[in-house]
């Protein structure tokens, strides 16, 4: 577990230098510890090694390890149901799964309740797998306009999606490109609430190709904690 640590020296520096490659500021990149399955004394010795942002994919883990971890900021990376959102609304400080407009809908009303204006990414499946959640590329527009016309507690703050999973991480190349044009092009509408800030892709097995074709918000579990075990 000492290796927390040394994990995260390295992968910063992994992303720096995926980051000068392509010629970007590194100090714009946000490394997100997705600390799934991870008890919360394993989560304060990252926290004590500099990561600044957490990543959950549910909502339980959320709230079990919520009191127990020290001040950090909470991100929900994984599939959220609407009837759940009652129970994070107060916690995270960015929602990156958003996939309907159901769900933007009911945390625009949950947000409202507490006199807050939700920040959010939506969740994009490029490559339309059936396994995965995420609207199609074709779909943001009218979803951002949706979100503008009716959630007036929610902001969009950019784009999350998953690539397909490939051992050799330059096959996704392609896919990280066609989400970084997407992401720019509503980067560089000026709105209130569409203010984009974030392109959240990229995890153990392909960050530094996310990074050098413009991710700058990586979700990273693996390389920090080590595998998963899911039967603990
Ligand atoms: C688990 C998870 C990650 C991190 O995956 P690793 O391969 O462990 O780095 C990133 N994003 C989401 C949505 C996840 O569920």
């Amino acid at each position: 577990m000492s290796n927390i640590k040394d994990n995260i020296v390295s992968i910063k520096k992994v992303m720096e230098e995926a980051a000068v490659r392509a010629g970007r500021n590194p100090d714009e990149l946000l490394l997100i510890a997705v600390t799934k399955t991870r008890s919360p004394e394993e989560i304060n010795m990252a926290i004590a090694a500099g990561i600044t942002d957490v990543g959950e994919n549910k909502v339980q883990e959320i709230l079990d390890k919520y009191e127990k971890v020290d001040p950090v900021r909470w991100h929900m990376i994984g599939h959220l149901q609407t009837n759940k959102v009652k129970y994070i609304i107060d916690k995270v400080s960015l929602i990156h799964s958003v996939d309907s407009i159901r769900l933007a809908r009911e945390i625009d009303k949950r947000a409202a309740q507490h006199n807050k204006v939700m920040d959010i990414l939506i969740q994009v499946n490029a490559a339309e797998e059936e396994s995965k959640f995420g609207i199609r590329t074709e779909e943001t527009g009218q979803m951002v306009r949706e979100i503008l016309e009716s959630c007036p507690n929610v902001r969009i703050r950019g784009l999350m999606s998953i690539a397909p999973f490939e051992d050799d991480p330059e096959k996704v190349r392609g896919y990280f490109k066609e989400m970084a044009e997407l992401y720019h092009e509503y980067r560089a509408i000026e709105h209130e609430r569409l203010d984009f800030r974030y392109l959240s892709m990229g995890m153990s097995n392909d960050f530094p190709v996310a990074i050098e074709e413009g991710a700058n918000a990586v979700r990273i579990g693996t390389s920090i904690f080590g595998e998963r075990n899911y039967n603990q």
